[in-house]
């Protein structure tokens, strides 16, 4: 099916792509375009006009800067894929990249487009509520630094304003002694999340310092198993903590029983995976892994 008619604008400054979301109604940032051409295509959304970025100078950086990790508008989940910084202390974020899609999707589509696309099946919220991540936001009232936590309201629906662009996420430093993971079920090679928990610890001085656990795909949003991390800060990483924390990660999903399993068969992935996943970001962290 073709998508319904739009006006098509490719501004060459973040400036000039804030004034076209401010002055046209129904305008649409496009990134990557791999989920908002589908759903034009499919007629499940138009739009007036579509604000492509791609042009924008400087939005495809992925650095270290200050004690932050900054990955900009551009980036594309296989340069998050691909990124030496990514790895290591950030290896959650590296792992979360190989698990997106396939590799057509991973070459154009975006982090930051995900993020902005607020699918509760998308993997790279999860990977971010668990890394505290946050983004950096620029519309017509200026920037402002939002908590990924505080991005997503509901299904495909978010806190961001008509005429805001994410410009970059921020991942502050984890520290040396820390290890992350995403683990990921899927019914194939490609597909988006049955269930998957994204996992990542810092350990000071033998317990169990800051934690983060995402949840995707058991929610309207993706979810912070907040009761999870609150057993596991301050403690010892014992194999009873993680069990517990493991079993309140599992309260907190919230499934839906459809064609890729039971509400039960989810909330019992999310155990598992946040078990393992835990056992995992604990070991690379007693490692000392940089
Ligand atoms: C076959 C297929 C399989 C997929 N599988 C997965 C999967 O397993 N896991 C997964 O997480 N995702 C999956 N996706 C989605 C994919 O990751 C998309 O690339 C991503 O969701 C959107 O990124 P994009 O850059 O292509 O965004 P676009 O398609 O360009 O935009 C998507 C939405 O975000 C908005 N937007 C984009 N960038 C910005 C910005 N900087 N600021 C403000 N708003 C913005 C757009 O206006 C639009 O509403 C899949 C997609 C396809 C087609």
């Amino acid at each position: 099916m073709y998508p319904p008619r739009f006006d098509y604008l490719a501004p060459a400054s973040l400036e000039e792509v804030v004034t076209a979301l401010g002055e046209r109604e129904g305008a649409k940032v496009m990134a990557g375009g791999q989920s908002l051409i589908p759903v034009l295509k499919l007629r499940i959304a138009s739009v007036d006009t579509i604000v492509d970025i791609n042009r924008v100078p400087g939005l495809d950086v992925i650095e270290e800067q200050d004690g932050e990790l900054r990955i900009g508008a551009l980036v594309r989940h296989v340069d998050a894929e691909r990124s030496p910084l990514l790895h290591g202390k950030h290896g959650l974020l590296g792992t979360t990249a190989r698990l997106v899609a396939d590799p057509l999707v991973r070459n154009r589509g975006t982090v930051c487009g995900s993020l902005a696309h607020a699918d509760p099946q998308g993997d790279w919220a999860s990977a971010l509520i668990a890394a505290r991540g946050s983004l950096v936001v620029h519309g017509g009232s200026g920037e402002r630094t939002i908590s990924v936590d505080e991005l997503s309201v509901g299904p495909f629906m978010t806190t961001l304003a008509a005429d805001e662009v994410i410009t970059e996420v921020r991942v502050p430093d984890p520290g040396p002694r820390s290890g992350g993971t995403y683990l990921k079920l899927e019914r194939k090679v490609g597909d988006y999340a049955t269930a998957a928990v994204a996992v990542q610890v810092t350990l000071d001085n033998g317990h169990v310092g800051q934690v983060g656990i995402g949840l995707t795909g058991v929610g309207a949003t993706n979810l912070r198993a907040t009761a999870a991390e609150d057993a596991l800060r301050g403690n010892e990483p014992t194999d009873d903590a993680v069990r517990e924390a493991a079993a309140l990660a599992a309260e907190a999903a919230e499934p839906q029983s459809d064609n890729r399993g039971t509400t039960e068969y989810k909330r019992n992935v999310v155990r598992v995976f946040c078990e393992r996943g835990l056992r995992t970001a604990i070991s690379a962290a007693q490692a000392g892994q940089e």
